[in-house]
């Protein structure tokens, strides 16, 4: 009777052995080749791409100015998206981001709606290689077809006008999260880089919460104040997501999370999706560019010869995967470049096509298969399904007939 208990005492240490020797010995090459097959299984979801701002800013949203078909990398300033590069990259399931710097309620409403036409007509033109997704299932079915699912997330509480008649209405029009703010605070949420006004949300920001998790709109903390991100995880009743974010504790920019509002979500079952904008990553580069912009034009050329930029690199997004990893698990953490909405990147994530990269980097610095289709899709579909799920529970309650708080006739 004694051997069989020894037997089952140290099979769980040698698996742990073989696991870990594993690890060591995987090559380049076959990290390459489990990428290749999770891909295959999962898809790669992003939190947030701004090409469609790259369309307007650039082409008042004429796509015939732009074939996105080729490799459009020798444009000026750069970009960072295109077809050939998602391919290459292995970007399944990307959340497009409607972002729009109007604030008067009426403009910012109509050009949402504007930048939500944008993506439609991109999903239309390119439909051999993209397809519109609204819910986890259409994300899986249109992965199986071979294309990339399409998601549209607005950036900013601005962008519903302060209504919750027109925030309805743009779920209705496929979007499928919200950041509470952008970088301004307005009439119910407070923002990271801006002045606190109601100590995080205010009670009509508590309701458009709820309103969120009626509809089905996944809530996203990106660039709020960290009492915003709090009464948002305290409030919602559905997990929420950082849709391109880092963790404090590696560097701390302004709008980064702290360690406490981390295990918020953790509770909160959420996920962070991980920017990769170099200044939120790493602090000596954050210092340099902080530095860099109070130099003038004049005095910068020898200014940059004394100070060369710090350079950041994939090992500085492990860096911030690792923390999360180590602080609340692996559950909660996601991929959210931001590319196309940032004019540097780091070495080795020049564009969208870096993901396989950094994913065969992971591998390398042992994170297991099962870990890396975690991060790859199987944390956001799980976070897109509770949402939903939480949507069918909420059915019964009715919409708020209320306008919201930009109406005249609203209070
Ligand atoms: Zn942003």
């Amino acid at each position: 009777m004694v051997w069989p208990m020894v037997w089952m005492l140290l099979v769980p240490l040698y698996a742990q052995a073989f696991k870990e020797n594993h690890q060591t010995l995987i090559t380049p090459i076959q990290a390459q080749a489990i990428v290749d097959e999770i891909l295959k299984t999962v898809p790669l979801f992003d939190g947030h791409n701004d090409l469609p701002w790259q369309m307007r800013k650039r082409f008042k949203n004429q796509l015939s100015k732009i074939d996105l078909n080729k490799d459009t990398s020798d444009l000026k300033p750069i970009m960072h998206t295109d077809l050939p590069r998602l391919r290459k990259g292995g970007v399944q399931a990307q959340f497009w981001s409607v972002y729009v710097p109007f604030y008067s309620p009426a403009e910012s409403f109509l050009a949402t709606v504007e930048q939500i036409d944008v993506v439609k007509r991109l999903v239309k033109q390119y439909h051999n290689d993209l397809a519109l997704a609204t819910s986890a299932d259409e994300v899986e079915s249109i992965h199986k077809a071979g294309k990339i699912a399409s998601l549209i997330g607005m950036e900013g509480g601005h962008s519903m006008g302060h209504s919750l008649a027109a925030l309805r209405q743009l779920y209705d029009l496929g979007a499928r999260y919200m950041t509470l703010t952008h970088n301004q605070t307005h009439l119910w949420a407070d923002a990271a880089a801006d002045q606190s006004k109601h100590q995080g949300l205010s009670t009509f920001g508590e309701q458009v919460v709820l309103e969120m998790n009626r509809l089905g709109m996944i809530v996203d903390l990106s660039h709020t104040s960290e009492d915003t991100m709090k009464d948002a995880l305290t409030i919602s009743k559905a997990p929420v997501i950082f849709s391109h974010s880092a963790p404090k504790a590696v560097c701390q920019p302004h709008r980064n999370a702290s360690d406490d509002v981390l295990q918020m979500l953790k509770k909160n079952q959420g996920v962070m999706m991980v920017i990769f904008l170099p200044s939120f990553l790493n602090c000596q580069r954050r210092d340099w560019e902080k530095a860099k912009e109070k130099i003038n034009t004049t005095e910068q050329a020898q200014w940059l010869i004394n100070h060369p930029m710090p350079k950041v690199g994939m090992s500085d997004v492990i860096a911030h995967i690792d923390h999360i990893r180590q602080l609340i698990g692996i559950d909660h953490i996601a991929l959210g470049g931001d590319f196309d909405g940032m004019q540097e990147s780091p070495d080795g994530l020049d564009d969208v096509s870096g993901y396989r990269a950094l994913l065969v980097a992971l591998i390398l610095h042992g994170y297991s298969r099962a870990e890396i289709e975690k991060i790859v899709g199987r944390n956001l579909l799980r976070v897109m399904r509770a949402v939903e799920i939480q949507r069918d529970l909420m059915k019964s309650i009715q919409e708020d007939e209320s306008f919201g708080l930009s109406s005249p006739w609203g209070h």
